[in-house]
C-alpha cells in the first residue's frame, strides 16, 4: 500500500532540483498534518558528530525537517525521527557513532515507528555501512555526503514503505542551491564556499568521502551572505577544505581573496571568518584583503600537520618547514595582532625523533594561540595506511611532550590584550556561573563577563580585566 502510494507520488515529482525536494517536503507536510490530527507530535532530532562542515550539514537536515512540519527536539526519547551527520577523519569519530546508535536500540524496541537515519562522511565508507546494516538493523535510512539535499525524498519513502533506504553516491554531479537550512545561532552562520578536496594528503580520508573539489558560484555565495545579514547575522564563517583553492575548478570564477573582499564589503556584516586556508597556497593578496577590511576577523587557522620537511613531503602537503616558518613571519609582519592556531598530527608513519623535534621547533617559532593535536589515525584506503606505524607508546609520549610545549609557547602571547577595551560578540550564557556571559573577540579568544541574557547576539565593548591564559574575564562598558 505504502509503496504504491510512494510510486504514485514519485511519478508526479518534478525532475529538477531543488523543485523536486520542495515537492517531497510538501508531501511530508501533508502526511504529517493528517497524523498530527491523530495526536502524532512529529518531533525530530539531529545529532552532529564532527567538524564545521558536518555541523553545517546538520543545519541543512534540520532546515528540511522543519520546513516539512517537524519540530526539533534535543531529547531522543521523544523524537520520531533521529538523524546523525557523521565524521570518519579519525577512528575515534567512528566509535562515537557506534556508541550513540547502540544506545538507541531500546528506543526502537519501544517505538517501532521511530526512524533512525545516518548520513555524512562515515557513510561514504562501504565497510562502515555494511557494519551498520549488519549490527544495527533498526537504522532505516543511510545516505552519503553527496545526496544530503535529498533527505525529504528518502524520508518520505521510508515513512510510506517502512522499508530500509540506502543510497550512496561516489561523487556529486551538481551543487543544489536554495534548500532550507536552520541556523543553530541566530547571530552566527556558516556558509560553504566549496565542497570536497583535491589535495590528497596521504593520511586523510576527506577526498575519498567528500569527493573532488567543487566551488559554489560566487553570486550564490554572495546572495546567501546578503540574506543572512538581512536576517540579523553578525558573523559569517566561510567553509572549505582549502579555501585558498576556491574558484580554481571553474573557468570564470574569482579567487578566494576576491571573494572574501566582496563579502567583507556587504553592508551590515560585522564579522567574517574563514576555514581552512592551506599554507601551500596562502597568498600575499589574502593578507592584504585581511589587512584592508576591518570586519575580517583577526584569526588565521593555519594547519601545520608536521614541522619536518621530510614528513610533510610524505604527507603530500606541498610546503616545507622553512616555507611554513617564512609564512608565519610574513603573517605576523602584515597582521601583528593576529591570532594563529593550527592542527598537528603526531606519529605519522616513519616519524623519527628528529622529525618530531622539527615540529617542536616550528611550534616554538610560531607561538600558536592554540593547537588541535591529533595522534595519527590509520584510515583504510589512504596511502599512509600501508606504511609502517610508529609504536603506540612512542606516539603517546611525543603527544604529551607536544602538548606541554604548545602550552609553554602559547603563554608567551597570552594576556597580550589585558586592560584593552575590545569588541566581543556575545554567544551564550556562561555554562559555569550564573549572571555571566561568554563571548568571543575577533581573534577568537573567549571572554567571560557579567551581563544579562538580552546581550546574547550583540557585539559589545568589554574591558579585559584578567587574563586566565587562553581566555579573559572582563566587564562590559
Ligand atoms: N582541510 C583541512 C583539514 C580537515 S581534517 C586542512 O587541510 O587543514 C582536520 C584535521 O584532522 C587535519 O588538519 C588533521 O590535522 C587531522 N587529521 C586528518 N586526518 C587525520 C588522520 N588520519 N589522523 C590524525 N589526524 C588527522
Ligand atoms: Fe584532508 Fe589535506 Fe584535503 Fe585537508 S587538504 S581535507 S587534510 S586531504
Amino acid at each position: 500500500m505504502g509503496n504504491k502510494l510512494f510510486t504514485e507520488i514519485l511519478e508526479n515529482a518534478p525532475a529538477n532540483e531543488p523543485e523536486r525536494q520542495f515537492y517531497f517536503i510538501e508531501q511530508i507536510k501533508a502526511l504529517l498534518d493528517v497524523k498530527k490530527g491523530e495526536g502524532y507530535e512529529a518531533k525530530a532530532m539531529v545529532t552532529v558528530i564532527g567538524c564545521q562542515m558536518s555541523a553545517k550539514d546538520g543545519e541543512k537536515l534540520q532546515g528540511i525537517l522543519q520546513e516539512a512540519g517537524y519540530s526539533i527536539t534535543e531529547k531522543e526519547e521523544e523524537a520520531d525521527v533521529i538523524l546523525f551527520t557523521t565524521c570518519t577523519v579519525r577512528e575515534n569519530a567512528n566509535q562515537k557513532l557506534y556508541g550513540r546508535i547502540g544506545q538507541l536500540k531500546h528506543l526502537y524496541q519501544r517505538n517501532k515507528d521511530l526512524i533512525i537515519g545516518i548520513t555524512g562522511c562515515m557513510m561514504q565508507e562501504k565497510d562502515e555501512v555494511e557494519t551498520i546494516q549488519r549490527k544495527y538493523p533498526y537504522v532505516h535510512l543511510i545516505f552519503g555526503t553527496h545526496n544530503i539535499y535529498k533527505l525529504a525524498e528518502y524520508l518520505l519513502e521510508t515513512m510510506l514503505s517502512k522499508e530500509k533506504k540506502v543510497e550512496l553516491l561516489e561523487d556529486s554531479a551538481e551543487i543544489v542551491e536554495n534548500l532550507p537550512s536552520k541556523r543553530k545561532y541566530s547571530f552566527r552562520a556558516a556558509v560553504n564556499i566549496s565542497f570536497g578536496c583535491n589535495n590528497f594528503c596521504t593520511y586523510c580520508i576527506v577526498p575519498y568521502v567528500r569527493g573532488r573539489e567543487k566551488s559554489r558560484d560566487s553570486q550564490e555565495i554572495l546572495k546567501e551572505c546578503e540574506a543572512l545579514v538581512a536576517d540579523g547575522v553578525k558573523e559569517i564563517m566561510l567553509l572549505g577544505q582549502n579555501v585558498n583553492s576556491y574558484g580554481l575548478d571553474k573557468k570564470e570564477e574569482c579567487s578566494f581573496p576576491e571573494l572574501l573582499a566582496k563579502i567583507a564589503k556587504l553592508p551590515g556584516l560585522k564579522r567574517l571568518r574563514f576555514m581552512t586556508p592551506n599554507p601551500k597556497d596562502f597568498s600575499d593578496e589574502l593578507l592584504q584583503v585581511m589587512k584592508e577590511n576591518e570586519n575580517i576577523c583577526n584569526h588565521i587557522h593555519l594547519p601545520l600537520q608536521s614541522g619536518s620537511t621530510a614528513i610533510l613531503k610524505r604527507m603530500n602537503r606541498h610546503y616545507s618547514k622553512e616555507s611554513y616558518m617564512a609564512l608565519v613571519k610574513k603573517i605576523r609582519e602584515v597582521l601583528p595582532d593576529v591570532s594563529l592556531t593550527t592542527d598537528i598530527i603526531v606519529g605519522f608513519p616513519g616519524e623519527t625523533e628528529e622529525d618530531f623535534q622539527d615540529t617542536m621547533e616550528v611550534v616554538a617559532y610560531s607561538k600558536f594561540d592554540s593547537a588541535f593535536t591529533f595522534q595519527y589515525s590509520k584510515r583504510t584506503g589512504t596511502p599512509a595506511a600501508k606504511w609502517e606505524a610508529v609504536p603506540e607508546d612512542v606516539v603517546k609520549e611525543r603527544f604529551q611532550r607536544l602538548l606541554e610545549h604548545i602550552r609553554l609557547h602559547s603563554e608567551e602571547r597570552e594576556g597580550r590584550d589585558l586592560g584593552k577595551v575590545m569588541e566581543v560578540l556575545v554567544e551564550e550564557k556562561d555554562k559555569e556561573s550564573e549572571n555571566m556571559l561568554t563571548g568571543r573577540l575577533s581573534n577568537n579568544v573567549l571572554v567571560h563577563f557579567e551581563g544579562g541574557e538580552r546581550l546574547i547576539g550583540e557585539i559589545v565593548p568589554v574591558r579585559l580585566d584578567k587574563s586566565m591564559g587562553f581566555y579573559y574575564y572582563g566587564s562590559v562598558l
